[in-house]
């Protein structure tokens, strides 16, 4: 990365973003200076040629002229972060890798290009892989250069340079927005607010306020924002110059939306697209098979205003639709046997992402359960329930969510194995056995994708008879 060189900078937390940062701004001629309170990472750096400087004490901010910090670290809340809270004193500007990558493609020089790159930025709290991966994706199949980068396996700062015309697609979560100092995306998108992830932004306007921080001032060509909740109406409504004015995007599945603006809504399976007052595309998303329920309909939406500020037809992008499989634990179809299918949703780590899954099917045998969040799933209603045949719980919140399903018929089943085998046997066809936890993994997996390889190979052998 530019902007840097001759410089010292701090690099905080050396896990693998914190890694690709040293080596970024070493490559750009700095010093990167390089601190993780845990001994293991400081050996991992070290074996990577990296230097390392005990960033904890207070001579450390010497001639520094920045500090880098890693998305896994909270600074603020729960409690202020001891280190970070030491530079802010010390007056060293504080960033971190997504700001870093801002700066350095603000500074390239794209002017000898026919179609300089552009950057698409999605933050929201449920479906961001989902709908950057499906823009990702139709991107490729429309024949545009595009890479897939952010929250979503690769870092931002282990993108290759762009090419003519590309198209950067960014996973952001609200951890990465709070601190990058640079956020110029050409295109941003919200797609939803729910309540999770409270505690480190200290409660909901921290939240908020951190996924705002991509539409700030001076900020992108074009905002898409799902308004179904009120506070993308408000950011919808801080950015709009006025009625007609296309810069926003609004979409949502909840209602048609009307007036003379850019909308992108779907109802009872139809997507609209409307500009000016005139529909200027469709798309019937009942047709499209990796798209499952109405939450998979809000990504889609999504991704397809996304896809229309590049310039791609309406009918592109349907074609393109047809074609995405979906991502691995949501929503995945990984078997079927007499009509009963098998789906792994380990995703729906928490509440509101359950509840979406819920509502794509019918017939659920539902397994439920893991490290409970706050609330746990008090918040499910009746309505939200009207799916479930029954439900399997497992984990630590087993007890817990069984009180809350009162009538719902329920048994507690402790372990995956179990639940997996008890769901299977009760089956019939036409039902669907769902693994949409509203839990995290903690209590019994490393992470949500090893619980979901778990479900899925117990179904695999279950289905082989073994
Ligand atoms: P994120 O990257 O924001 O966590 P994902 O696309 O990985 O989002 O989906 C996370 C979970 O939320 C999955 O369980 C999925 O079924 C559910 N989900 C996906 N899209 C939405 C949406 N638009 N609204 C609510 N829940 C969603």
């Amino acid at each position: 990365v530019k902007g840097y060189e001759g410089q010292k900078v701090a690099v905080l937390g050396l896990g693998r973003s914190g890694l690709a940062a040293a080596h970024a701004l070493e490559a750009g001629g700095a010093d990167a200076l390089c601190w993780d309170d845990s001994a293991e990472a400081r050996d991992r750096a070290e074996g990577q040629a990296l230097i390392l400087h005990d960033l904890s004490k207070p001579s450390a901010w010497q001639d520094v002229a920045a500090l880098i910090v890693s998305p896994g670290i909270p600074h603020l809340y729960p409690e202020p972060n001891k280190i970070i809270a030491a530079a802010m004193e010390a007056g060293v500007p504080v960033d971190n890798d997504i700001g870093l990558f801002f700066r350095s493609f603000a500074d390239e020089d794209w002017d000898s290009f026919d179609v300089s790159p552009k950057v698409v930025a999605i933050t929201g709290s449920n479906g961001k892989s989902t709908t950057s991966a499906l823009i990702h994706h139709v991107l490729q199949q429309s024949g545009r250069p595009t890479q897939l980068a952010g929250n979503i396996g690769r870092g931002v700062l282990d993108i290759d340079r762009a090419h003519d015309g590309e198209v950067v697609v960014l996973e952001l979560s609200s951890y990465q927005t709070d601190l990058a100092r640079a956020l110029t995306p050409d295109v941003a998108v919200f797609t939803n607010l729910s309540r999770d992830h409270l505690d480190r932004h200290g409660g909901m306007g921290g939240y908020f306020a951190a996924k705002r921080r991509l539409f700030a001032e001076g900020g992108p060509d074009r905002a898409v924002i799902g308004v179904d909740e009120a506070e993308g109406v408000y950011l919808a409504g801080q950015l709009s110059e006025g009625p007609s004015d296309d810069r926003v995007i609004r979409i949502s599945v909840d209602r048609k939306l009307s007036g003379p603006g850019w909308q992108v809504f779907a109802r009872k399976g139809f997507l609209s697209e409307y500009r000016k007052g005139r529909q200027v595309g469709s798309i019937d998303l009942r047709k499209i098979k990796g798209l499952p329920g109405t939450h998979n309909h809000q990504n889609a939406c999504a991704a397809y205003a996304v896809c229309r500020t590049l310039g791609l037809a309406p009918k592109q992008i349907e074609t393109a639709f047809h074609a995405f499989k979906g991502l691995p634990h949501r929503s995945q179809l990984v078997g079927e046997r007499d009509g009963v299918a098998f789906v792994n949703d380990s995703k729906a780590t928490n509440v509101d992402s359950a509840r979406a899954a819920l509502s794509a099917f019918k017939n659920i045998r539902w397994i439920a359960g893991g490290l409970g969040k706050d609330g746990g799933i008090e918040s499910l209603t009746a309505d939200d329930l009207s799916g479930v045949t029954k439900a399997y719980l497992i984990g630590h919140s087993a007890r817990e969510f069984a009180l809350r399903l009162g009538d719902v018929p329920h048994e507690i089943c402790e372990t995956m194995g179990q639940a997996v085998a008890r769901a299977a046997e009760d089956a019939q066809s036409g039902d669907t056995v769902l693994l949409a936890p509203a839990a995290a993994s903690f209590d019994q997996y490393p992470d949500f994708e090893k619980r979901g390889e778990d479900f899925t190979r117990l179904v695999a052998s279950v289905l082989s008879g073994n």
